[in-house]
């Protein structure tokens, strides 16, 4: 145990991110009230306090070693006003419970991750992102007003109006600028809790990235899921889903009376003992291949569930144990659209490692908001997840950070486990604006993480 640690004993609980790679030990607190989170912050200790949702950051943002860590799960309350939209969700609500709140009554999340499973303040902390950024823009961009419990204790409420960005420095500030306790959101019309989905195959990356550039304008959300493992003159091929909330007419007849509905289920779960994990180089080529031919040519107007288009993972509890006790890594970055090459040189070189990916997601994302440390800037986006005990891993998504960060592109900070602290202000431009901000709003980083540690955030 190290050092950091030992104040703790065994009292402390083991966390990590939803990669399983490099847990830590944090004092973990459930409080109860608005006072008891305000104690607790005035209290915590020379390694201060984070707040944690879900766990569902792939790397070390939610976690602080040596520390305290506040669950918000007692922050579960949501207030809908049936007649505007407008939503006020406590911070500890999974977007699973807010939509099995707000479906039924004609509402959906506007910008939805690839789980469910994520609260509104890690949603919030993350700036987080969906298949429609290009029409939508992030999660961030649709809070009205947010509750934060900052560093000397003191509830305050920010708006994106408010002079002094406090709002933007802690829309994708991970979480480094106190403890987000609610928020008022604008939710989204809709009719049904179904979507309109278009498929195509495209055989190589020109091939898929030019169908995206010439359509996706046309359609609220859209994502291509490329085969990594293929090579030659089908590198890059992939299956391109893109689609629209469907309306009621589009529906069958017998479909219409239950067209809000929305309970989805989890089928099965993978157990944290499979020693190897399940996947592997060989599992993930058969996979792919499959994938691959599974898919259409070209499938027009099929109606899916939210489940199935937005969250098709959700449905088996625990997949992050396939990976086996070693974890995963997801590596995400954007890079602007003139330096598009880039996710060719990504493909080729993590080809070449050979790192094999099963999940591999490209994105086109539109334009940026203002606040200093979100991800999303005008660019693509490759997302992918990969089994971190490759050997040469390291060394290839190094190389790729330095490509990345020269073309003007930056990484994921709640994907990240592994980035060199140098590559940050590089990557985010107005990283020393967000630091100032930070210290005036936290002068003695109370609020601290992980990643902050790591990254010298
Ligand atoms: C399968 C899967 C798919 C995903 N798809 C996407 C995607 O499509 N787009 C995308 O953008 N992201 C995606 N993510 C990442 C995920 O949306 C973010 O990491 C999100 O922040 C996780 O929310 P959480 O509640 O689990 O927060 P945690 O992982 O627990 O915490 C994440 C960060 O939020 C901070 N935080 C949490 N709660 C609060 C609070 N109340 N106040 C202040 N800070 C807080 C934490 O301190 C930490 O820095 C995906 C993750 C998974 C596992």
């Amino acid at each position: 145990m190290s050092d950091s640690l030992a104040g703790l004993g065994t009292d402390g609980t083991l966390l990590s991110g939803w990669g399983r790679t490099a847990p830590t030990r944090a004092r973990v607190s459930t409080p109860m009230s608005s006072d008891s989170l305000s104690n607790l912050v005035l209290e915590s200790g020379h390694r201060g306090i984070l707040a944690r949702g879900l766990g569902r950051a792939y790397g070390d943002a939610a976690q602080n070693s040596g520390g305290d860590v506040a669950d918000l799960a007692r922050f579960d309350r949501i207030d809908l006003d049936p007649d505007t939209g407008i939503a006020k969700i406590g911070a500890g609500v999974s977007l699973d419970q807010l939509l099995r709140k707000v479906l039924p009554l004609g509402w959906f999340i506007p910008v939805t991750p690839g789980t469910r499973q994520v609260t509104i303040g890690g949603a919030i902390a993350a700036d987080v992102h969906g298949k429609n950024h290009h029409i939508d823009g992030t999660f961030g961009a649709h809070i009205l007003e947010l509750e934060l419990v900052g560093a000397d204790g003191v509830y305050r409420k920010l708006t994106p109006q408010d002079p002094a960005a406090d709002f933007w420095l802690t829309v994708g500030g991970m979480g480094l600028t106190g403890l987000i306790t609610q928020a008022s959101m604008q939710l989204l019309p809709v009719t049904t809790s179904s979507l309109r989905v278009d498929t195509e195959r495209a055989t190589d990356l020109d091939d898929l990235m030019s169908r995206m550039t010439s359509g996706d304008d046309d359609y609220r959300y859209s994502v291509a899921w490329i085969d990594c493992v293929a090579g030659g003159r089908s590198l890059g091929r992939g299956v391109l889903t893109r689609g629209d909330h469907a309306k009621l007419e589009e529906l069958s007849m017998a479909d219409r009376a239950t067209a809000l509905e929305f309970d989805p289920k989890v089928r099965l779960g993978i157990p944290n003992v499979i020693p190897g994990g399940l996947l592997n180089r060989y599992s993930i080529s058969a996979f792919n291949e499959l994938w691959y031919r599974k898919a259409p040519k070209s499938r027009a107007g099929e109606i899916q569930s939210i489940g199935t288009f937005f969250h098709p993972l959700d449905g088996v509890r625990n997949w992050n144990n396939a990976y086996g006790p070693s974890g995963f890594l997801q590596y995400q970055f954007v890079v602007p659209m003139e330096a598009s090459d880039l996710i060719r040189i990504a493909i080729e070189r993590l080809r070449k490692v050979p790192a094999p990916s099963f999940l591999a997601v490209l994105k086109r994302f539109g334009a940026a908001n203002p606040a200093p440390l979100s991800f999303p800037q005008p660019g693509w986006t490759l997302a992918l997840d990969i089994p971190a005990a490759i050997p040469g891993l390291s060394v290839a998504l190094s190389e790729l950070d330095d490509l990345v960060a020269a073309a003007g592109g930056r990484i994921y900070l709640a994907k990240d486990s592994r980035l060199r602290p140098d590559l940050l202000p590089l990557m985010y431009p107005r990283l020393t604006e967000w630091q100032s901000g930070r210290a005036r709003l936290d002068p003695t980083r109370r609020f601290n993480s992980d990643l902050a540690r790591r990254l010298l955030l």
